[in-house]
């Protein structure tokens, strides 16, 4: 099969898969969106998924994010396409990354919300960017600052400096289940910490729960977004996070 071919069916299986996943949960499935994660790929299979419909990308390392889309970009004009930031990001980062992102989900300390929330005012100003960069905090559901996302018990302060950050605009939540967690209790205690910050944040709606193995799960519990890599472009080499 060409790579076209191939990406065309799994793009199918995927949507199907996840029509299933929410009829399953009950809900409508223009609720969740799908987000083609093309980390490790390249810009030629983006080009791919974009001729068959996809307008939402996202990517994990900054680097190799800026030279793929500066590679889009100059062969597709289309303002429509938005790309998301799902990695670690070092503070050093932050100015490349306020100019290409429309959101980032990986939002996790303090640090970054100040050096963040500069790049993006910066870039509004410049004219790079026509609206604040969207913001998801990334939650630690198992509390190792090692493996990324805020405790907890930071989120609520958090918010309140991203909200506060004229750059900035509070969106909702990401996390990724620990390693070896049961994905329904992890996605379930998402879900409730998602409902508390929301009383306060009523505009701040998206979950972004949900990868190639667990999309399913998190979708029974509130997921508005899956991130998707795996089973759409195949697997990555095993050095990728
Ligand atoms: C790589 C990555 C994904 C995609 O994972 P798959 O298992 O390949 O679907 C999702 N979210 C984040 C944060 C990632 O880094």
């Amino acid at each position: 099969m060409n790579r076209v071919d191939e990406i065309e069916a799994a793009l199918k299986a995927v949507r199907e898969r996840l029509d299933a996943a929410c009829r399953t949960a009950g809900r409508d499935p223009l609720e969740v969106s799908l987000l083609p994660v093309t980390k490790f790929f390249p810009e030629s299979d983006v080009r791919i998924l974009y001729d068959l419909g996809c307008r939402d990308f996202a990517e994990a390392r900054e680097q190799e994010a800026t030279s793929k889309i500066e590679a889009f970009r100059a062969e597709v004009a289309d303002q429509s396409v938005r790309w998301h930031m799902i990695g670690h990001l070092q503070r050093n980062k932050s100015r490349a990354v306020a100019g290409w992102a429309y959101c980032i989900h990986s939002l996790d300390r303090e640090r970054l919300i100040g050096a963040l929330g500069r790049a993006a005012a910066t870039a509004l100003e410049a004219g790079e960017r026509a609206q604040p960069l969207r913001v998801l905090l990334q939650v630690s559901l198992d509390g190792d600052p090692q493996r990324g996302g805020a405790a907890i018990s930071d989120l609520e302060y958090l918010a309140e400096q991203v909200q506060s950050s004229p750059g900035l605009d509070y969106r909702g939540l990401m996390a990724i289940p620990p390693i070896d967690a049961d994905p329904d209790a992890a996605f379930g205690e998402l879900q409730e910490i998602h409902a508390r910050l929301r009383l306060e944040y009523p505009e701040a709606t998206e979950l972004s729960a949900g990868m190639t193995n667990d999309l399913e799960h998190a979708v029974r519990h509130g997921s508005t977004c899956v991130r998707v890599g795996t089973a759409l472009l195949g697997s990555r080499p095993i050095t990728s996070k």
